[in-house]
């Protein structure tokens, strides 16, 4: 777990620009963005994946989409974004600690590749 890269962010370790922050998420800008806005907002609890959600953690991911709500307005995303988690190998994961890309300024593809 001290290995995780987005804990050491979350602690300050590792430098972020921070879009957004309350108790219990954290949202930076992502350094490979895929659209003219593109944050990663991460839980500040180590959940490795969408496949480790159970009950006694899953207010965490009500708390990540409280905190896309709260940073549309704040970004004035009033014209759409997506919201992608990638699990595991095959969904693309390369960072194992549970994140979701919050997507916009662009008009995105469907379906996604
Ligand atoms: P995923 O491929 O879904 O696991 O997403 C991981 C994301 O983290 C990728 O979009 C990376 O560009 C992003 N990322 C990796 N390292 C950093 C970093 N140090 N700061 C900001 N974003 C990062
Ligand atoms: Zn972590």
């Amino acid at each position: 777990m001290n290995d995780c890269l987005f804990c050491k962010i979350i602690k300050g370790e590792i430098p972020s620009t921070k879009i957004y922050e309350n108790e219990f998420v954290y949202a930076f800008a992502d350094i490979a963005p895929q659209a003219p806005f593109h944050a990663v907002i991460v839980p500040k609890e180590h959940i490795k994946s969408a496949d480790e959600i159970t009950t006694d953690n899953s207010h965490y991911i009500a708390k990540i989409f409280e905190a896309v709500a709260e940073i549309s307005k704040q970004e004035n995303l009033e014209n759409g974004y997506r919201v992608v988690n990638n699990c595991g190998e095959d969904g693309g994961q390369t960072v194992g600690h549970i994140h979701f890309h919050l997507l916009a300024r662009r008009n995105l593809a469907w379906p996604p590749g």
